[in-house]
């Protein structure tokens, strides 16, 4: 049996009635900001509950286009966790700013009680990542946030679903960035993004930024970006937002029976704890375990496509150089890095597949 990590070739097993839309979208020729952008961002922000969402290139530039519309960069600190995509950090080292590091916690995210130790004179913004679909702890976050009056920037990229405390990551902080990757939860034909936001201020200034800087086809407000939500991909947006839900219960079903099965190895395996107030949506599903690269290698010859997200934390990273960190800053984000695996759980595995996951990795161990 193979058990793949993507889920395309099954996802879009019948695109036809996709393509009837981008059949009549080339003959409109309705190719930039055009009716299915603007209609896929009302039906985004409706989804995660908030005023505005603004179609993007991509997910990094949703981060780097909110940074640049809260005027942050040159000489400004932006805080967030060494365990992430490398896009996080990429967005904040291009914006201008610099990045400061904080150690995740045991459920791979943002350890917040180390904020306040990492914010000097120059902090402007709080970058936490609700990474593979874990929500950060944001009310601890918003409260470090009002009290040193700084920006809060929701990397929601893996998290379109996630809540904490009932409320929809993406809605919490001043503006969220998300991903439609084609292998996140929320996927299109290649590259886009969505920022979210509740203030009118800011989705007026991200369309001037998208957009050259226009405020119509002559007048320009400011020289700013090309980063556009083509039409073409949000028709594919349009097509699939209406299974998010689907999508989310079956990766948390999944999570769920993993879970269970695994809890008899509790020697060797390390399930992350699970908070009622915060729900997870499973971009990815990750495990600490012992001998994990021998498991990792034992998987893959079972056919089972298991991954390492990622062996190397962005601290230790050759483009991390310039900000001066070292081995043992970081100590669980590095201790992840050794231990960490991750299974597939994505909404097309059939419960023989994930049988056999579970099959294997007992095997591997007992
Ligand atoms: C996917 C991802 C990004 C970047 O999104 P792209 O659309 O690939 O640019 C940023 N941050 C996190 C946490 C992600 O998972």
């Amino acid at each position: 049996m193979k058990v793949g990590y993507s889920y395309l070739a099954k996802q879009f097993a019948d695109p036809d009635a996709i393509l009837a839309d981008i059949k009549a979208l080339v003959i409109s020729g309705d190719f930039t900001l055009g009716k299915a952008t603007v209609e896929f961002e009302d039906k985004f922000a409706k989804l995660i509950g908030c005023n505005y969402a603004i179609g993007v290139n991509s997910g990094t530039d949703a981060l780097f286009l909110s940074l640049k519309a809260l005027g942050i960069g040159v000489g400004d600190e932006v805080i967030t966790t060494a365990n992430t995509f490398v896009a996080t950090v990429g967005a904040i080292e291009t914006s201008g700013a610099r990045t400061v590091f904080v150690d995740c916690n045991d459920k791979y995210v943002m350890d917040t009680s180390q904020l306040e130790s990492a914010i000097t004179d120059k902090t402007k913004a709080i970058m936490p990542v609700h990474y593979a679909g874990q929500p950060v702890n944001m009310k601890e976050v918003m409260a470090v946030a009002k009290k040193y009056d700084l920006e809060v920037i929701e990397d929601a990229c893996c998290a379109i679903g996630a809540s904490f405390d009932n409320q929809n990551c993406g809605t919490i902080g001043t503006t969220a960035a998300f991903s439609l990757h084609p292998l996140k939860n929320l996927n299109v034909w290649g590259d886009g993004g969505v920022i979210t936001t509740n203030s009118k201020e800011i989705k007026d200034k991200l369309h001037l930024l998208r957009n050259h800087g226009m405020v119509d086809r002559d007048h320009y407000a400011e020289y700013a970006y090309n980063s556009r939500l083509d039409s073409l991909q949000a028709i594919v947006g349009n097509h699939l937002i209406s299974d998010v839900e689907w999508i989310t219960q079956q990766r948390i079903k999944h999570a769920q029976t993993l879970d269970l099965a695994f809890k008899g190895l509790s020697q060797v395996i390390t399930i992350p704890p699970k908070a009622v107030n915060e729900k997870c949506v499973y971009h990815m599903y990750m495990l600490l375990v012992e001998n994990r690269d021998a498991l990792n290698e034992y998987l893959k010859s079972k056919g089972i496509s298991s991954k390492i997200h990622y062996p190397i934390p962005l601290h230790l990273q050759q483009a991390s150089q310039h900000l001066g960190y070292k081995l043992g800053d970081f100590p669980v984000a590095e201790s992840q890095a050794k231990n960490i695996i991750t299974l597939p759980i994505h909404q097309h595995l059939t419960a023989d597949e994930i049988d056999y996951m579970i099959k294997t990795v007992n095997e591997f161990y007992l």
